[in-house]
This record gives C-alpha cells, structure tokens and sequence, in this order.
C-alpha cells in the first residue's frame, strides 16, 4: 500500500532544475535509500518530501494528505515528519534531556519517563540524561537527534546523511542499530546518502538519483549500480 505518494516533483532553483520530474512511491512502514553523487538532488527532494519546501511543479502526499504542491506547504508544527540530518543540529545549550524532550510538553507527568524510554530505544545510557552536546561522541549525538526526532511520533522519518560524520565501524553499528530501531516502530523512512553499500544494506527499496532525475528504483538485488 502506498503511503507517501511523489507525484510529477520538479523544483528549480534560478537555471539549476534541482529535482526534475520525480515520481516514486513509498510502502508504509518501509525504508527507502535515496543515493547519487553530490549535487544529485538528494536533499532538495528529501526537503521537498518533508514540506520544508514547494515544489514548482507536482504533489507529495502522506496517507493521502498533501504535504507539499506548488502553492502551499504544510507548516512545521502540523507536519508528523520526523528529521535527522548529518551534524544533528542538537541545542548546544540543553541537556541530553531538555533536548530529546523539546517537542513534549513541559507540564506532562510523564515527560520524564517518556524521554527514558526513548533514550532506552535508541540505546542511551541514562547516565547522559544531564550531559550536553559537546560532553558527547558523533554516535552518541546522532542518537540523541534520533530520539528528539522520534519522540514527535512521526508517521515519517527523514534522515539526512545522518552516519556521514562518524568513523567507518561506528557508521555500520549505527545504521544497523537506527534501523532496527525504525524497523520495530513501523515508522515509514527515507535515508539520503552518497554511500551505495549504506543504501543497500539499509532499505527496501533504493531510489537513484543523477542531476535531478530519478533513474532507477527498486528493490537492492534488482538493481545494477555504478560506482
Ligand atoms: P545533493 O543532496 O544530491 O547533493 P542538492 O539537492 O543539495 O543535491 O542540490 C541539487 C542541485 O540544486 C545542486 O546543483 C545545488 O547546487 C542546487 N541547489 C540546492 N539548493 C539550492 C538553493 N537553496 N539555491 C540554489 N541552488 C540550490
Ligand atoms: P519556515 O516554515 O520558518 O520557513 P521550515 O519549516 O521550512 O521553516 O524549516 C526551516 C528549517 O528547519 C529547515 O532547514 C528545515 O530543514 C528545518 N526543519 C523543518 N521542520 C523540521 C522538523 N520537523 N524537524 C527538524 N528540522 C526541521
């Protein structure tokens, strides 16, 4: 069934057509690798998906609902989109916790035991509750960003480059360890990387990018990938 539907996508900047007439489809609940080199049009397409920006041309929906066509986007605070991008973008000044929790309110109960449970899901010692950004490691960080994002409970889950900034034996852990973590919440996600071997083992289904046009997608055994 698809759930996040792209539909005829094309966004210019200036003479630059950045993403040119996409179309792909996405399965609830799976993870889908968007790869090409640099320049490609990865992460105009990824923000596009999101409804952080219009398109010029074309339609993105979510379960039906639009998230983004050429007249309107969907504000930030209705969209159920989660974003992890490759430097984490945490708040340097709050904690571990003040940052996982800042999309929950200030005043529930639970807030405390909500942001255990998320830092037991991507596997944070709790010890780190009242640490700060720069007390931590890039893959302690990453988790971090991974926990504030998931605890808005997005229907989607976009990651930018999000392993790109670790040492090679940590990146694999972590992807292994992200997506095991998306996998069990049955969260839909799109994975932007340059990295082939990144992309195959991480999704379902591998979308190929070369100067703004979709070339290839499907399933990682079907396709035939260029170095
Ligand atoms: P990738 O993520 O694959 O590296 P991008 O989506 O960042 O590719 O960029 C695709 C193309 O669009 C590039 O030529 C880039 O220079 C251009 N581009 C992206 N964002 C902007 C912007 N805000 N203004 C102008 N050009 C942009
Ligand atoms: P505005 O509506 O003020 O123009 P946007 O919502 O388009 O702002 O996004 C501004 C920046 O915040 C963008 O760089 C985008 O990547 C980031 N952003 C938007 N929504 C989210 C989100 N849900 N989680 C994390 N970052 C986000």
């Amino acid at each position: 069934m698809t759930f996040l539907d792209i539909r005829g996508v094309t966004k210019r900047y200036g003479v630059t057509t950045a993403v040119d007439d996409v179309t792909l489809s996405v399965a609830a609940g799976s993870r889908t690798a968007v790869v090409g080199p640099s320049g490609s049009g990865k992460t105009t397409l990824l923000r596009l998906i999101g409804g952080f920006e219009a398109p010029d041309s074309g339609q993105v929906t979510l379960n039906g609902d639009v998230l983004a066509d050429g007249t309107a986007i969907v504000p930030a605070h209705r969209r159920s989109v989660g974003f992890v991008t490759q430097d984490g973008s945490l708040f340097p000044h709050l904690t571990v916790a003040d940052n996982i929790g800042f999309g929950l309110d200030k005043r529930s109960p639970d807030r405390s035991q909500r942001i255990l449970a998320l830092m037991d899901m991507v596997e944070l010692d709790p010890i780190m509750l009242n640490r700060r950004p720069h007390q931590l490691s890039g893959g302690q960080q990453q988790r971090v960003s991974l926990a504030r994002a998931l605890a808005r409970q997005p229907k989607l889950m976009l990651l930018d480059e999000p392993f790109s900034a670790l040492d090679t034996g940590l990146r694999e852990n972590m992807r292994k360890a992200v997506a095991a973590v998306l996998k069990k919440a049955g969260i839909t996600t799109i994975l932007v990387t340059h990295d082939q071997a990144e992309a195959l083992s991480f999704a379902d289904q591998v979308a190929v990018m070369r100067q703004g046009k979709l070339v290839q997608a499907g399933p990682p055994r079907s396709l035939y990938l260029n170095p």
